[in-house]
């Protein structure tokens, strides 16, 4: 085995990691980890240090850390047939079992999956059929795609465009100019803080609506959103948010993609957020959850009235050109199958829904009264602690404190692993599913006291 000081420097010389400082990597400035082996809601460095990942990975590792049913059925996927491509009609019994599976748990308009391999090129796919799709309906106008402030839908081109974090945008030449962003349902950071729920939401909708007629309805072909915005912030939608904006939607005829990246398999505690909020999607996107990342796969549930028009589209000029070598790779498809029985097995869902309510009531207990939090909020396996410099005039904490990262480092000295989320000094927490009511309580008392410890408070 490799020596620890060896592969730390074979890291800095060679890894050009994601989503990381560069320069300060590079110059040794930054940490780096190198993961060993994980176990429930745990995982494990290689120097023996044991971390509880209340993030589950990128809020991807659902059903846990060290499942061996899903290893196996990867092994004898690999030993059996590693590789065969999915064109032109082919499949193998994993990823043909694989979709069934998915359009089982899906809402009952949904037709069929396309199988990509991240969330990112299963959003790309998802805009490339949009305009196919208004191409074969014979409005070629009808192309803008609008997406949220604060959303998050991968780092692509497009994805990347979609997304509608700075970080993601600066330097990069985007967003393409194909996308537009309107406001994100975040209550807590209203402009007016005398504004209802309520009247937030209708605000939210008119703003939509404002946009909508600015651009002219026949140049939108579709709106993406996750169902609850999870790297923005992770912030659930007010009620009646879904209800209000799927209205403006149909009345202007734009499609509606749910992104169900993070909250697809049952992170909100049901099996998507489209169940869980109302919404009727014509497109869905999903990842992380499909596989529990044990494999890297994505898809997109294309719903009958897509459907039907991409097969007019073939019908009238031959094969669809889209498609990646690793489309529905066994291997990826073997995980999503093994992975899908475990969560019914385990009934996960359930506690995601279950455990999650109780991870959230308890760090608004521990947290809620504190000086500086200004919200607690979340949703089934989903939490989020939002820091404020003063709660009376919900003035912000400047960026350069880096408050977030500050608490998450505190948190991790502590054996904890909570996100910093990348805009605003909000720690997330997304847990694997497994999680029981004693791990939640540990999360929420570090929280507590790496709070205390920054901001000195008793
Ligand atoms: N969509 C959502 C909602 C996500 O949260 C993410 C990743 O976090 C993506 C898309 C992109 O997925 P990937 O990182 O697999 O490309």
């Amino acid at each position: 085995m490799l020596k620890n000081d060896m592969l730390e420097e074979w890291d800095r010389e060679n890894f050009f990691h994601p989503s990381t400082h560069l320069a300060e990597f590079a110059r040794g400035n930054a940490p780096q980890r190198v993961i060993q082996t994980g176990d429930g809601c745990h995982i494990e460095t290689r120097d023996g240090t044991k971390l509880l990942d209340a993030f589950a990975g990128l809020y991807c590792v659902n059903v846990g850390y060290g499942r061996q049913e899903i290893a196996e059925a990867i092994a004898d996927q690999a030993r059996e047939l590693a590789y065969y491509h999915a064109y032109v009609g082919h499949g193998t019994e994993a990823s043909i079992t694989l979709s069934k599976m998915i359009l089982d748990r899906a809402p009952s308009n949904m037709s069929k999956v396309y199988f990509g391999l991240s969330g990112s090129d299963a959003n790309e796919t998802n805009i490339k059929l949009v305009w196919y799709y208004n191409n074969i309906l014979g409005r070629p106008e009808k192309k803008k795609i609008i997406s949220r402030w604060r959303g998050y839908h991968g780092s692509g081109l497009m994805s990347g465009s979609l997304t509608g974090l700075h970080l993601f945008h600066q330097k990069f030449d985007l967003p393409l100019n194909q996308v537009i962003h309107t406001e994100a349902p975040y209550y807590f950071r209203r402009d007016d803080l005398s504004m209802s729920e309520d009247d937030f939401v209708q605000h939210c909708a008119s703003e939509l609506e404002a946009l909508i007629e600015r651009e002219g309805a026949d140049t939108i072909a579709a709106f993406i959103g996750e169902p609850v915005l999870g790297t923005g912030g992770i912030v659930p939608p007010p009620a009646g948010y879904w209800d209000a904006i799927q209205k403006v939607l149909d009345k202007h005829d734009i499609l509606l993609i749910a992104d169900e990246v993070v909250t697809g398999f049952g992170r909100t505690g049901s099996m998507f957020g489209s169940d869980h909020y109302g919404i009727k999607p014509d497109i869905m996107t999903i990842a992380k959850g499909l596989t529990s990342a044990y494999a890297p796969l994505s898809g997109s549930i294309i719903s009958d009235k897509v459907w039907a028009v991409l097969e007019q589209g073939t019908d009238e000029n031959g094969p669809i050109g889209h498609g990646w070598t690793y489309s529905a790779h066994p291997i990826g498809a073997a995980a999503g199958v093994a992975n899908l029985k475990l969560l019914d097995t385990l009934d996960l869902v359930t506690n995601a829904g279950k455990t999650g309510a109780y991870l959230n009531k308890v760090m608004g207990e521990a947290l809620a009264d504190h000086p500086h939090v200004g919200e607690v909020r979340g949703e089934g396996m989903l939490c989020a602690v939002e820091f404020v410099k003063d709660r009376e005039t919900r003035e912000f904490f400047d960026a350069s404190d880096k408050i977030g990262a500050l608490l998450s480092g505190l948190l991790l000295d502590d054996g904890i692993i909570a996100r910093a989320m990348p805009q605003g000094d909000i720690l997330g927490f997304a847990p694997p599913f497994c999680l029981t009511e004693g791990e939640a309580d540990e999360i929420a008392e570090k929280t507590a006291k790496a709070a205390s410890k920054l901001f000195d408070w008793s």
